[in-house]
């Protein structure tokens, strides 16, 4: 029986203070467990209007199928990877992603992997407190200052990271198909626009930043990786499927490359046996380069006003998917 107010599911974990918010307006089912119990989330879509997401749910067509009342969908982050975009325009149902409220994170994220991997120095505590002195073997890092960082993806988040870039002193080249060279964009941040094998050739620092979609699959595979510098470091903050990622621990093993900091993976959680494991200069975290306190507050806060005045607004030209 469907309820007078209008039903939310939230399947990942959301902010406190945004999921309170909607509570004042909406029948809200927040469990951050529910994307780990199918079944259970597929009996809460039966009458739900709207459904939260984070990156982990898999909002497929055959889950709208069986979530008719559906006309919304947030989703805590910008990456539409994991919703079936065809299926909800198809169905009239209208997703909201929290576009810029991470970007920061990001970005910082990409400045402290660049210094961190550059330096070389920063992972030598435990040799240290044990007594050992590796001062030698440490003292040939280099420094960002002078140094080219190239954006492959010059969108929000890699026109934020060309920025900051840029307060460090850095060089930035970059490449994006969507904008021509001689874009404003360019020169408003600083950066200068090439092709995408220029813009690999240049790095000392090679950062991506596009979606995960056919033409990106390993977008860096073997023949790429060789187009970079022995010393240049290489950091995924995108989409894991970007990287070809036995071609990059062997680059890594084989010292062809300097070092790399992936946030992201094909396969997430990682799976133990990854070519990866083991790998030399290599920094890996859990799919949280967009996750701080503050980001977090942000994109919770936006996407529950964005769906609150979605199914407010009660009725959405049930015909098209707003551009996002
Ligand atoms: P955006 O849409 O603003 O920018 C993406 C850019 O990539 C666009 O300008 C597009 O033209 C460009 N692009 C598409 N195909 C390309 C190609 N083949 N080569 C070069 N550029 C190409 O997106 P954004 O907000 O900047 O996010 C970028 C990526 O970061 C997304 O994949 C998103 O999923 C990911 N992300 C990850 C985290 C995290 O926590 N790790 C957080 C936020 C975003």
């Amino acid at each position: 029986m469907k309820t007078a107010r209008k039903k939310i599911v939230i399947s990942e974990f959301m902010d406190v203070s945004a999921v309170e918010a909607l509570r004042r307006h909406f029948d809200v089912h927040a469990h951050a467990s529910l994307v780990d119990e199918p079944d259970r989330l597929r009996d809460l879509l039966t009458d739900a209007d709207a459904l939260i997401v984070r990156n982990r749910t898999q909002v497929t067509a055959a889950l709208l199928d069986g979530a008719p009342c559906l006309s919304v969908v947030g989703r805590l982050g910008v990456g539409l990877d994991n919703i079936a975009l065809g299926a909800c325009r198809d169905r009239g149902v209208q997703v909201f992603p929290a576009t810029g409220a991470n970007a920061a994170a990001v970005a910082e994220y990409v400045i402290a992997a660049s210094l961190m991997l550059l330096r070389g120095a920063y992972l030598s505590s435990a040799a240290v407190a044990q007594g050992q002195w590796p001062r030698t073997a440490l003292s040939n890092g280099r420094e960002a200052a002078g140094g080219t960082m190239a954006v492959i993806g010059f969108g929000g988040i890699g026109r934020l990271v060309a920025q900051l870039a840029r307060g460090i002193g850095m060089q930035v080249v970059g490449y994006d198909p969507q904008i021509p060279e001689d874009a404003a964009c360019w020169q408003e941040t600083g950066a200068r626009g090439m092709s995408f094998d220029d813009a690999l050739r240049a790095a000392d620092v090679l950062t991506v930043h596009v979606p995960l979609v056919e033409s990106t699959h390993h977008l860096l595979g073997p023949a790429q990786l060789d187009l970079l510098k022995s010393h240049a470091v290489l950091i995924n903050t995108s989409r894991g499927g970007v990287i070809d990622e036995s071609a990059l621990a062997d680059a890594l093993t084989q010292g062809r490359l300097g070092g790399a900091a992936l946030d992201v993976f094909a396969d997430e959680p990682l799976k133990a046996g990854s070519p990866l494991a083991g790998v030399p200069n290599l920094i890996l975290t859990p799919h949280i380069a967009g996750l701080t306190v503050q980001s977090n507050e942000r994109v919770s806060t936006l996407v529950a006003s964005r769906v609150m005045d979605a199914l407010l607004a009660g009725e959405h030209d049930s015909t098209t998917t707003r551009q996002l």
